[in-house]
């Protein structure tokens, strides 16, 4: 008997499904794809229960006849592709005929669909892969594909899912690159019978449809940082909205790459971008919604199950054009602005020393601050620490204040000098902690709430996180799709709206999923930010203020670093002093 078995239908399907539809947004993804096109004009979209319970798409695009709907069905079934080299010159989405086949192995599937001419409507229902039913539907202009109960059949993949709030962020997300590449098409977007987005087409030119996208898409935060930018050279074009190099976020959450209005997650690209901010970065990251043009002929986007990844044939030229492309413009505005102070004819920027692209170099933007932040804490290097004298033992006598910034004092073993709002923040930050440790956080409501626009998805994480921030003291509501308001936090701290616009976009965007994450490291992240954007005490410090903090300071299990690891303070011992001098003895 032969070992080799030849697999039954059923699995093989299941298993391309596997591939192609790896979580609710892939099928998404497709579904919308296939409405573009088909030339839809209108796409109108509905989840329930993160997309598990129900994917809907209804499009006014060209429809399929009876006989159409049923191929639509099958595999590598696609009326795109005719020969092979097809797959090397075609601007449509999809081309692998594998989408509908493999959205229909793993859910409930109904299809409707009119055509132009046609004598009826006509639909199809089937699950798992088998046809249940054929029959006539209204003469509604398009289609409308519903997958319901997603994974049904694969319970192993159905636990591979994660989070609902996850799981709609991530289909959020797929809905706003696809409005941000399509601009003359609609969008709506209804989760669970909220409306999410409703982007309508406008009629204006490409940038102002661009801009009014990107301003409801990215909140106005994100927005009002961006910067537009354009280059082409022999092949290529570039263009798109970038963030100015003095308005970047903590992640790369905020970050849509495009090829030929196709969204990809392309290292090249993403390097080829980040090396346009030359030295303008600062371990922060730049938004943007960056498109590429290229001749078809030049990219491959087939190498990826789910077509985002793509392989360019010339990837020295297009890092190249990108980050030539940004720099410049990023450089001309800041010149404009600048040149007012600066002398003529002086550039303050050196051209960027652009280096080809290499497989598998490393990527030049710097790790998120998550990694900072999760490290900071408590463990900052002692070495500054150490070889300093415990101040803590001596008795300090006031001296005063340098540059409203910097306390003096005086002790026993010398001049001690401390950065007021570094030590502030380790005051505070212990103080919360313990605070929270004891689970009595004093809470203090907010007579006017503070409110801050946020991107969709960034409201889906804040969401998440409700629950838990409302333990640590902060109480956040939502208002409309995308406004959070404040209304009441520690009476420890004290946020202005744009501190706490800070903070939350900032939370919103290293924060995870809550239950990853320890205990812990929530606590400390939340700490360490809060203590940040909290309006320290005035610049102004009276003497009794400068020894009480001295004494809080004191208490802390770490006074010689702020919460972020920066020292607090440090010592010029008598013989530092002296040696300045070029004394031979002490004081
Ligand atoms: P592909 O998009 O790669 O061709 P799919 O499985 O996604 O493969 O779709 C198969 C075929 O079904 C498409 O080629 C197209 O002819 C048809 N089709 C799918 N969705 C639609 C739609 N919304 N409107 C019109 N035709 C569609
Ligand atoms: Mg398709």
């Amino acid at each position: 008997m032969p070992e080799i078995k030849v697999l039954p239908e059923e699995v093989v399907s299941k298993i391309a499904a596997g591939e192609v539809i790896e979580r609710p947004a892939s099928v998404l993804k497709e579904l919308m794809e296939n409405s573009l096109d088909a030339g839809a004009s209108k796409i109108e979209i509905e989840i329930k229960k993160a997309g598990r319970g129900l994917i809907r798409v209804h499009d006014d695009g060209r429809g399929m006849d009876r006989e159409d709907l049923r191929l639509a069905l099958g595999r590598h079934a696609t009326s795109k592709l005719n020969v092979f080299d097809d797959i090397y010159s075609l601007a449509t989405f999809g081309f692998r005929g594998e989408a509908l086949y493999s959205v229909f192995a793993v859910s409930r599937l109904k299809m409707a669909s009119f055509r132009a001419g046609a004598d009826s409507g006509y639909a199809i229902e089937g699950e798992g892969g088998r046809v249940t039913a054929e029959l006539p539907a209204p003469p509604v202009k398009g289609t409308t594909i519903e997958a319901a109960d997603l994974f049904f059949n694969t319970p192993a993949r159905a636990k591979f899912m994660k989070s609902d709030a996850a799981e709609r962020a991530q289909l959020i997300k797929t809905v706003e690159e696809a409005a941000l590449a399509n601009l003359g098409v609609s969008f709506r977007l209804v989760i669970d019978g909220t409306e999410i987005l409703s982007l309508p087409a406008l009629p204006g030119g490409l940038w102002e449809n661009l801009k009014n996208r990107a301003a409801a898409i990215f909140g106005r935060n994100i927005y009002g940082g961006l910067a537009r930018v354009e280059g082409k050279t022999a092949g290529m074009a570039v263009y798109g909205l970038v963030s100015r190099p003095d308005a970047l976020s903590a992640t790369r959450a905020n970050q849509h790459f495009f090829v030929n209005r196709r969204p990809v997650a392309s290292a090249l690209l993403r390097q080829a971008f980040y090396r346009g901010y030359g030295h303008m970065l600062t371990g922060r990251h730049p938004a943007c919604a960056l498109f590429v043009e290229l001749d078809p002929g030049s990219f491959d986007a087939n190498i990826h199950p789910q077509k985002r990844d793509v392989k360019f044939s010339s990837e020295n030229e297009i890092f190249k054009t990108i980050s030539n492309t940004i720099y410049e413009e990023l450089l001309s505005k800041q010149t404009a602005a600048v040149e007012m102070t600066a002398p003529a004819g002086e550039s303050r920027f050196a051209a960027p020393d652009v280096p080809a692209y290499r497989e598998g170099a490393a990527p030049p933007p710097p790790a998120a601050e998550t990694g900072s932040l999760f490290d900071a804490p408590g463990q900052a290097p002692p070495q500054d620490a150490a070889a300093a004298p415990d101040w803590r033992g001596h008795d300090l006598a006031y001296l005063g204040q340098l540059a409203k910034s910097y306390l003096l004092f005086e002790s026993a073993a010398g001049l001690l000098v401390v950065d007021q709002h570094a030590a502030q923040e380790r005051v505070l930050f212990e103080k919360y902690l313990d605070e929270f440790s004891k689970g009595s956080i004093k809470v203090q409501p907010l007579l006017v709430p503070l409110e801050t626009e946020l991107s969709r998805s960034q409201m889906e994480t804040v969401l998440k996180w409700r629950d838990w921030l409302n333990s640590a003291g902060f109480e956040i509501d939502q208002r409309g799709p995308a406004v959070a308001l404040l209304r009441a936090a520690p009476a420890l701290f004290y946020f202005t709206q744009p501190a706490f616009a800070e903070f939350l976009g900032y939370l919103s965007e290293v924060l995870g999923e809550p239950e990853k994450a320890a205990e812990d490291i929530k606590r400390n992240i939340i700490a360490t930010m809060a203590c940040k954007k909290s309006i320290k005490a005035h610049d102004f410090v009276k003497p009794q203020e400068a020894l009480r903090l001295m004494e809080d300071l004191k208490k802390t299990k770490d006074s010689y670093h702020c919460p972020h690891g920066r020292p607090t303070l440090f010592y010029l011992s008598g013989s530092d002093i002296a040696r300045r001098f070029q004394r031979s003895s002490a004081l």
